[in-house]
This record gives C-alpha cells, sequence and structure tokens, in this order.
C-alpha cells in the first residue's frame, strides 16, 4: 500500500526531514596508518572534504546539518543532536535516533559509550527521567516510562529482553500506530532500574555475536523508550510517545569481504534493511518522492511511525579517518548528503610532503581544516 505525503482526504501532510549528522571518530589503531595522513577532514560544523578517488587531485566536499569532528565528546554529541528531541516524546510525539556507518567507525560507542564516556542511550534515559519529574504537576497528567528492547537480525524480529524469543509480528493498529504483539514491555520506576534490564541484554547479544560472526555488526539493535502520560481528570485523556534509539548493522558492503552461504544470506538481509532505510530517508528528505517505501523492510515498517511525518529523527553517520575505510566512507557520506561538490584542492599530497611532528600531525590538520572554508 502505498504511503502517500498527500493524504487520502487530499490534505498535504507535514512530512519532517531527517536531520543528519556526521560524526569523525580520532584515530584508534596503528601509527603506519596514522602516517598516511587522513582521507577525511572536517573544514567547520558543517562541512568536511574527502579526496577524490577518481582523480586524487581533488577532494569531495560535503555539507550536513552538523559536523562533529573527532575532538568531539560524548556529551557534545547528546547536547548538539539528542537532547533538542527529548521533549516531544512527554507530549505524546515519537522520535528516533540512528547511528548508521560502517563496523569500526563508531557506532556503539556513539550509542553505549563506555561507563567513563556514556554515549546517546544512558544520556538520553537518564534525561527522559529528569524531564519527566521536572513536569509540573499542576499540569495534571501522570507519566509512566517503559522500555523494550530488540534485534533484528536477518529479517526477523527478536526480543533482546525475552531470549530465545521467535520472530515476532509486527503489526499497524486502526491510529496507524506500529506494533509488536508478544515484544517485552517493561515498566521502568528509575534510571537504575533501566540499566538493570538493559546492562544484561546488552551483554547477552555481544557474547552471541562473537560466537555467530560478529552478529552485532550484522543486525539492528534497536531500543524503545516509551513516555505514557494519563491526564488525572475525565476523561483520563491517554498520550504515548515513542522515542527509538537505533545501533544500526554495520554500512560496509559486505559483496566486497567474500562473504558466502549464510554471510552472504545476511548481507542481503542487511542490504535489504539498510538500502530501504536509505530510500526512505531520501523520499523524506528531498520531500520529492510520492511513495516512501517503509513496507519494503523490517526495520523500516517497524519505524514508520518514528520515522518522518510528525516524528523528530537524526541519523548519526559515523565515519573513521583511516584509509584503510576509505570507500565505506565515502558510499556512508554519499547515503548521508544528498549534495556535493567537487573541488580542487588536494590535501594528502600537503600531508605527506611536509611531516612535522608526525605524532600530532592528524590533530594539527584537522584544527587547521576547522579554521577554514
Ligand atoms: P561500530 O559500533 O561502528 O562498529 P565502535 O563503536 O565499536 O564501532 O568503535 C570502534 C572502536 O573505536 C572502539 O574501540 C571504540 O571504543 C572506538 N571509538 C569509536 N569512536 C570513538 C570516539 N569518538 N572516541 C574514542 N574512541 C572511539
Ligand atoms: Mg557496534
Amino acid at each position: 500500500m502505498a504511503q502517500r505525503l498527500t493524504g487520502a482526504d487530499g490534505v498535504s501532510k507535514k512530512t519532517s526531514r531527517v536531520r543528519v549528522a556526521v560524526r569523525l571518530r580520532p584515530y584508534m589503531s596503528r601509527q603506519d596508518e596514522k602516517d598516511e595522513g587522513p582521507c577525511v577532514r572536517g573544514l567547520d560544523s558543517q562541512n568536511l572534504e574527502i579526496i577524490n578517488w577518481r582523480n586524487a587531485t581533488e577532494t569531495v566536499k560535503y555539507h550536513f546539518d552538523v559536523f562533529h569532528g573527532e575532538q568531539t565528546t560524548q556529551q557534545e554529541v547528546f547536547l548538539s543532536s539528542v537532547k533538542p528531541i527529548l521533549p516531544h516524546i512527554l507530549n505524546g510525539q515519537n522520535a528516533s535516533v540512528f547511528a548508521y556507518g560502517p563496523t569500526g567507525a563508531g557506532k556503539t560507542h556513539t550509542m553505549l559509550g563506555t561507563a567513563e564516556q556514556p554515549g546517546v542511550i544512558p544520556r538520553a534515559v537518564r534525561e527522559v527521567f529528569n524531564l519527566v519529574s521536572a513536569k509540573d504537576e499542576d499540569e495534571g497528567w501522570d507519566y509512566s516510562i517503559g522500555m523494550s528492547y530488540l534485534e533484528i537480525y536477518n529479517e526477523k524480529v527478536l526480543d533482546l529482553l525475552s531470549p530465545n524469543s521467535q520472530d515476532l509480528p509486527i503489526r499497524e493498529n486502526k491510529d496507524k500506530n506500529i506494533l509488536i504483539p508478544g515484544l517485552t514491555y517493561t515498566v521502568l520506576s528509575s534510571f537504575s532500574d533501566f540499566d538493570k534490564h538493559f546492562i544484561p541484554a546488552t551483554l547477552n547479544r555481544t557474547t552471541a555475536s562473537t560466537k555467530l560472526n560478529q552478529r552485532s555488526s550484522r543486525s539492528h539493535a534497536i531500543l524503545l523508550i516509551k513516555v505514557v502520560r494519563t491526564q488525572r481528570a475525565l476523561p483520563h485523556r491517554q498520550q504515548t510517545g515513542k522515542l527509538y534509539l537505533v545501533d544500526l548493522a554495520g554500512s560496509e558492503d559486505n559483496r566486497r569481504t567474500g562473504n558466502q552461504g549464510i554471510r552472504l544470506k545476511e548481507s542481503g538481509a542487511i542490504n535489504l534493511s539498510l538500502f530501504t532505510l536509505s530510500k526512505v530517508v531520501d523520499a523524506l528528505n528531498s520531500g520529492t518522492a510520492a511513495r516512501i517505501p517503509y513496507r519494503d523492510s523490517k526495520l523500516t515498517r517497524l519505524l514508520q511511525d518514528s520515522l518522518g511525518g510528525s516524528a523528530h529523527s537524526v541519523m548519526i553517520t559515523n565515519i573513521a579517518p583511516e584509509y584503510r575505510y576509505y570507500f565505506d566512507t565515502f558510499s556512508a557520506l554519499n547515503f548521508a548528503a544528498k549534495s556535493k561538490l567537487i573541488v580542487n584542492k588536494p590535501f594528502t599530497r600537503e600531508t605527506v610532503a611536509v611531516p612535522v611532528l608526525p605524532v600530532k600531525r592528524s590533530r594539527e590538520e584537522h584544527e587547521a581544516g576547522g579554521s577554514g572554508a
């Protein structure tokens, strides 16, 4: 069934854009890779450039809603890309935050982070509790916060709060809300209550992943935080706001890594969901497509009521500076940005020719880039 920008009543529906942020992680790996210099660098808070592989004397320049350079902290990413959308879910609106990008580029770091550097998920959940407790009693609503946690793997929907569950169906009710009958929903009384359910489920998923060929990089991990508010007075109106926090499967092209058999089948399924997501985001952001193909994959079907329409959505595209990520970075940027500009300005040559303070070079280069454009 076609999902049209113009409703059955002929009235044009407001379809909001997906905001796109790009986050470049710092060098992680070997010194020799660092000595090659980065293949991508930031220009300012919205623009970056990457070497053009067709012609190394050129770079390709991209514009995004936000560019987060390698020095950006977890707190800064949260404040600029996620915190502003959270108040909406207390008013019965939906929101979604995705981390997109190749395996190793920082998606899990961005979403989950570590105990020392917590990512978007713990910060957002904490903030939702804060927002709810700051609500004025006099407004007359009671709030309840709850969670579900699932994984889409091979186009199967699996409940991460109920191990060994079977593939669950995705349904739509008469109000066009998407739901998953049978999915565990846990009401949360506090942030530590959230941790108590979330941490073991995440650990289970990671342990399974090492046995099953890095399954975690091949599946979409989807955390749902729901805020239900009920009016104290009659007629006890109720509103539900949903927040999806999604650590997507790696965007690398699995055809190039020589996968066969089961791995190849997985790649096909991953590509279907990610490929459909890219079509959906493209259709939403270009505003020209008559049909938004939500139904073409499980991921987009599940997110249908929380991506586009009246929902607030942010995609954080994670990229890595090393040359071995070049093609994956290039394709991730092309997915995230629909316009680009070819610029005649080599920057690798300069890096190689001027090896001043090689240990600190990438940072200096980044800063030098940051003052330009
Ligand atoms: P992905 O989930 O995309 O496969 P990870 O989040 O696991 O990637 O990141 C790969 C490695 O890089 C991890 O060791 C992670 O801790 C590290 N990393 C990623 N982003 C950053 C960052 N912004 N700052 C510091 N370390 C990072
Ligand atoms: Mg990961």
